[in-house]
Parts: structure tokens; C-alpha cells; sequence
């Protein structure tokens, strides 16, 4: 990396969302590690997801900065403090990311021509700033929050549509066209024909991302070279894997400001994991935006109960779901967990980097958000997977197929309404969390194979190492590009 470097400026442009924003704000402090500017803009309601990281970068004298515009929230027709989609009641998501955040493009431009950046670092849910970008003659870089493996599934069943040529009877296709054979239910994809707004947004995102100069994946290459490979070969994808983004956290007490404040003292989380065996405690928690049924919360509780495995269980303090706990939690369960010391359940939010790297935990139960999985993978944890939605079941494939350090509970049906969703039962939960954080061949198998990719992750993110040294070829290439475009614009004049 040349010395020009110091002077490039990126906006980092992240959807509005914790799990589009955390690792962004993780992919900035990396770009102003490595002497860029880096710059975060997003909307004053969701400042203090990234001040801590702005904090950091007072502190190590990096060039971090934090750009605040108004979210228009009467104009959206959503209520005051809606800014995140953790916050919008699940039936305004969809319109909050469709219709409200292309409001944002406006005050988006206005900071593009007062500060000038060199490019945009801007979330793939915001298709509208490949035209932002194009209209500054700037090059706009999509950040998706994905990974390789579900970009190659997603590009192949938008262009194959494989469900919709199913005889009758057929319930499972296989994705066409991927190194693997990845054969997936019809009912773990999303029924595009019955939600033609999110068909039109999909095209809207696949053509946008055509129109950008590339994609940066948090990922890394040793993770899924023959996806990195497919992606950038068969479909001819420019992309640079630059991951996992979370090990850029330096100290536990850095780990612990990542995301929003915990809803539980570190302190206190931290030693009581220290009070367990290594590999013994069972992580339940399923990402930043998911909800359940009580009767589902209930469900779970009555599998901790019976598997006798501590556990630190997050449920989400949003909605009408987990409003009352007496709903869902069996009698006398928080005074058994309490007296026994055998467990913790977190309303709110966890500091789940700092947990999954704790010795003591043995396994994680996840709905496979990517962030999820990849914070687990970079902590050597394996996976017990509850796919809901989004391109979760793809990424359960990924996890229990492909990499194998995963175990599915066995959900069927993507849905993003929990009331619509199947419901799991303690005893299958039971069953399958016992496989994998017993002591058996199986648990045991899985656990050495989730070390080892730990180990390859923390060696991408190394000097030299892959991810590391993709970052410097994307530098290089800002840096090259911001040459070719001040050239002709000379040449212009
Ligand atoms: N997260 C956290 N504490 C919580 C819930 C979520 O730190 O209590 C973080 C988690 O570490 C991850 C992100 O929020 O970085 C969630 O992203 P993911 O892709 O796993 O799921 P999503 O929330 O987008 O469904």
C-alpha cells in the first residue's frame, strides 16, 4: 500500500440495521487501520452504534469520522425513533427498507459534494446509491452483510428459479449450477411470486450491484475458496474478502462496545462463564431482529430445562412476544436457574463476541444470520442452526453441508412472521443440542473443525494473510481508480 493511502477517503454507508451496521462500523476501523479515512454516515438515531468506535479511533490516532443526517420520519409515515430495523415493528420493515430509506438520498448527496470522498462503501439494501455514485463519478462498492456461498445460492435461484419448476408433489430442488450439491426444501426459499414488491427489489439490487465496481465480503477466502472463486470466475464478479471484521476488536473491553450497550453487566456474564468447565455452556440467541411466539420461548426453555446444560439464553426486549415472561418461562424457572447457578437469560442485548470467545462455551444455537455464524466460526464454536428467513437456510448448508460444524434443529419453512412459523419442540431441541456439545465422536469432530477454521480466520486477518492482503489490493485500486478519474477529468477541461 503506497503512502497515498493516508489521504483516500471512504463513506461507509451501512443499512439501517445492527446486523448491516456492527460489521461496517468493524470494516471502517480496519480501512483506518490501514491509514484511510474513514468516514460512517447514517442517521442521528443511530449514532451510538458507531461512536464507540470513533472513540477507539481518538484514542489509537486513526482518521475515523461520523456523518449524521435526520432520518425523515414523518415523511417515511413512521413513528418518531423508527430508524433502525430493530426498532420497526415487523410489519413496517418492509416498507421502512423499500420506501423510507431512499429518503435518505438527498442529505446523502449533500454530504458527498461538501466532503468529496474518493468512493462509497454503500449497503446493497440501498440500490439508489449506485446513481448517487455514478452522478459524483465515484466508485460505489456494495457491502451486503453476506457472504460468498449465499450470494452464489441467491444469484442462482433469481436467474434458475428452480421451485418454480417443480413437478407436482416435488417439495426439494437442488441449486443449480454451485461446486456442491446443495439441495434445499421449496419451502426454505421465500415464494417470490407470492411477494412481487421483493422481486422487483431483488432486481433492483442485483442491477445496481452491476453498476458498482465491486463487492466487499466479510469473509475469507479459506473459508470458501471454491465460492470466492465462483463468484469472481463463473459469475465474473469483481469482490475482495476482507473478514472476519469482528477480530479487528482489539481488548475484551473493545469487544464489549461493539453493538448496543449490553443489557447485562460484562463483568458479571464474564465470570460467571468463568465458573463453568471449558466447552460446557450452550449460547441461545438468535441475532438482532428475529422474534418468537411464547409458545416457541417456551419451548426452548423446557429444552435447557431438560438438557441440564448451563446455558446463556438472549431473548429480545422488543414487541409482544416476549412482553411477559410468565408467558413463556415454566414455573420456577429463574429461581432453579438462579439457586443452581445454571444459567443466564438476557433480556436484551448480549455482548456475544465477548461470549462465543469464552473457553467455557461449547456450543451456539443460532438463526444463522451471517455475522452470527462468522463471529462463531472466527471463535472456533460449532453451530446448532435455526434458519427463520432472509438467506438464513443458505447459510445453514453452508454451515452443516459444506463446512460441517454444524448441526440443524430441523426448521423447514422460511418465514419472517413468527406467529406463521413451525413450531420446534423441546424434545427435538433437546435431542439435537445433546449431539453436539456432548462428548461424542460427532460433538467432538465438529468442535476440531470449527478450532481449525478459527485458527485460519485469525491467520487471514494477519499481515500477509489473505484478508489482510485483499484489503491492500482494494486500497491499491481505490488509490489507481482515484488517479484514472482525476486524469480525465483534466483531460475533460
Ligand atoms: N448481536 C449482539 N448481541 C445481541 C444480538 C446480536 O452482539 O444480543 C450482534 C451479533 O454479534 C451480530 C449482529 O448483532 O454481530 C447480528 O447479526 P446477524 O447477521 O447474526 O443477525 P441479524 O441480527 O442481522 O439477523
Amino acid at each position: 500500500m503506497g503512502p497515498e493511502a493516508h489521504n483516500l477517503e471512504v463513506f461507509f454507508f451501512p443499512f439501517l440495521a445492527p446486523g448491516h451496521m456492527i460489521p461496517a462500523v468493524d470494516m471502517a476501523r480496519l480501512f483506518a487501520s490501514r491509514g484511510v479515512k474513514a468516514t460512517v454516515v447514517t442517521t442521528r438515531g443511530n449514532a451510538s452504534l458507531v461512536q464507540p468506535a470513533i472513540d477507539w479511533a481518538n484514542k489509537s490516532g486513526r482518521h475515523m469520522r461520523l456523518l449524521l443526517m435526520p432520518f425523515p420520519s414523518s415523511e417515511a409515515g413512521l413513528p418518531e425513533g423508527c430508524e433502525n430495523v430493530a426498532s420497526v415493528p415487523a410489519e413496517l420493515q418492509f416498507k421502512f427498507m423499500i420506501t423510507s430509506t431512499p429518503l435518505l438520498r438527498d442529505p446523502l448527496e449533500r454530504l458527498i459534494r461538501e466532503h468529496q470522498p474518493d468512493c462509497i462503501i454503500s449497503d446493497g439494501f440501498f440500490p439508489w446509491t449506485a446513481d448517487v455514485a455514478l452522478g459524483f463519478g465515484i466508485p460505489r462498492i456494495v457491502f451486503d452483510g453476506t457472504n460468498f456461498f449465499s450470494n452464489c445460492v441467491t444469484h442462482s435461484l433469481q436467474y434458475h428459479a428452480p421451485s418454480e419448476r417443480l413437478a407436482e408433489g416435488e417439495t426439494t430442488f437442488v441449486v443449480p449450477g454451485l461446486p456442491h450439491r446443495i439441495e434445499l426444501l421449496k419451502t426454505q426459499t421465500p415464494d417470490m411470486r407470492a411477494m412481487p414488491e421483493a422481486a422487483d427489489f431483488l432486481r433492483q439490487l442485483e442491477e445496481s450491484e452491476l453498476r458498482s465496481f465491486g463487492m466487499v465480503v466479510n469473509s475469507f477466502y479459506e473459508l470458501e475458496p471454491e465460492y470466492a472463486d465462483h463468484y469472481r470466475n463463473a459469475m465474473g464478479r469483481k469482490a475482495w474478502h476482507v473478514g472476519p471484521v469482528s477480530l479487528c476488536r482489539e481488548d475484551t473491553a473493545d469487544e464489549a462496545t461493539r453493538g448496543a450497550e449490553s443489557s447485562i453487566d460484562v463483568a458479571d456474564c464474564l465470570n460467571w462463564l468463568d465458573s463453568k468447565k471449558p466447552s460446557s455452556v450452550l449460547y441461545v440467541s438468535f441475532g438482532s431482529i428475529s422474534l418468537f411466539t411464547s409458545v416457541q420461548l417456551r419451548e426452548i426453555a423446557l429444552a435447557l430445562e431438560a438438557s441440564n446444560l448451563p446455558f446463556i439464553w438472549v431473548v429480545r426486549d422488543f414487541g409482544d412476544s416476549a412482553g411477559h415472561e410468565e408467558e413463556w418461562l415454566p414455573e420456577g424457572f429463574r429461581n432453579k436457574v438462579s439457586e443452581n447457578n445454571s444459567g443466564l437469560v438476557i433480556r436484551g442485548w448480549a455482548p456475544q463476541v465477548l461470549i462465543l470467545n469464552h473457553g467455557a462455551v461449547g456450543a451456539f444455537v443460532t438463526h444463522c444470520g451471517w455475522n452470527s455464524c462468522l463471529e462463531a466460526i472466527s471463535a472456533g464454536v460449532p453451530l446448532v442452526t435455526w434458519p427463520l428467513s432472509g438467506e438464513q437456510f443458505y447459510n445453514e448448508r453452508q454451515m452443516t453441508e459444506v463446512l460441517q460444524i454444524g448441526t440443524a434443529v430441523g426448521a423447514g419453512a422460511w418465514t419472517r412472521r413468527a406467529e406463521e412459523r413451525e413450531l420446534i419442540k423441546a424434545e427435538q431441541i433437546e435431542k439435537v443440542v445433546s449431539r453436539v456439545i456432548g462428548g461424542g465422536e460427532e460433538a467432538e469432530g465438529k468442535r476440531r473443525k470449527a478450532r481449525e477454521l478459527a485458527r485460519r480466520a485469525r491467520r487471514a486477518m494477519e499481515e500477509g494473510g489473505s484478508s489482510y492482503s485483499d484489503m491492500d489490493r482494494l486500497i491499491d485500486e481505490l488509490i489507481e481508480e482515484r488517479r484514472k478519474i482525476a486524469n480525465q477529468s483534466v483531460g475533460d477541461k
